[in-house]
């Protein structure tokens, strides 16, 4: 499933309530259309806002919106909509046909931590030691960056997992098991997004 077939949402009409933008819209097809957070897709980013009175068979709703994520020059073109358990960034990844994945073992990294207010640490993991500066509470746990979690699944993924696959893009890590990556990244298939939870 690719943007273009994402339920699209067309603004009608808009009632400005105070901070928030009421969009009163139609879907093209509102077959998989629910009433929860979610995003329309601006091209460039997303606007987060809240579906509801959702009417499927009139394929009604409103979106309800912050003024400032409100553009009135795309919502009346009609926009992709996306449940708000997905986020933009990882749906793009997955629909990004130039995006590059490395088949890959995980292995762990060395993490910084840094004590927190409440008494935790927060782990962060450290590429390399080369410039690292430590505050004077923090210290290095070595292999202390242990595993990631499948983006599309959330399946733990460390040293034991024979096959995975990581992307990077834009300085961020994108890790995918073997049956997250078959299924939805190798066809670019967005419909991960309306699976049931
Ligand atoms: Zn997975």
């Amino acid at each position: 499933m690719r943007l273009q077939e994402f339920p699209k949402f067309r603004a009608e009409h808009v009632e400005v309530q105070g901070q928030q933008v009421v969009v009163y819209g139609r879907f093209d097809q509102a077959a998989l259309a629910t009433e929860c957070r979610s995003w329309l897709w601006l091209g460039n980013g997303a606007a987060w806002g809240d579906l509801e009175n959702l009417n499927i068979p009139a394929r009604t709703a409103e979106f309800h919106c912050w003024k400032e994520d409100f553009d009135e020059s795309r919502f009346f073109l009609g926009l992709p909509w996306v449940p708000g358990y997905a986020n933009p960034d990882d749906l793009m990844q997955v629909l990004d046909e130039t995006a590059t994945w490395e088949e890959r073992i995980f292995r762990p990294s060395d993490a910084l931590a840094a004590p927190t207010e409440d008494g935790w640490r927060q782990l962060t993991r450290i590429g390399s030691r080369k410039g690292l500066v430590l505050g004077e509470h923090d210290y290095i746990v070595e292999g202390g960056w242990d595993h990631e979690h499948c983006f599309l699944c959330s399946e733990t993924i460390d040293e034991e997992q024979p096959k995975c696959f990581r992307s990077i893009n834009e300085g961020r890590e994108w890790w995918a098991c073997p049956s997250c990556y078959e299924k939805w990244v190798v066809p670019h298939d967005g419909r991960f997004v309306f699976r049931q939870e």
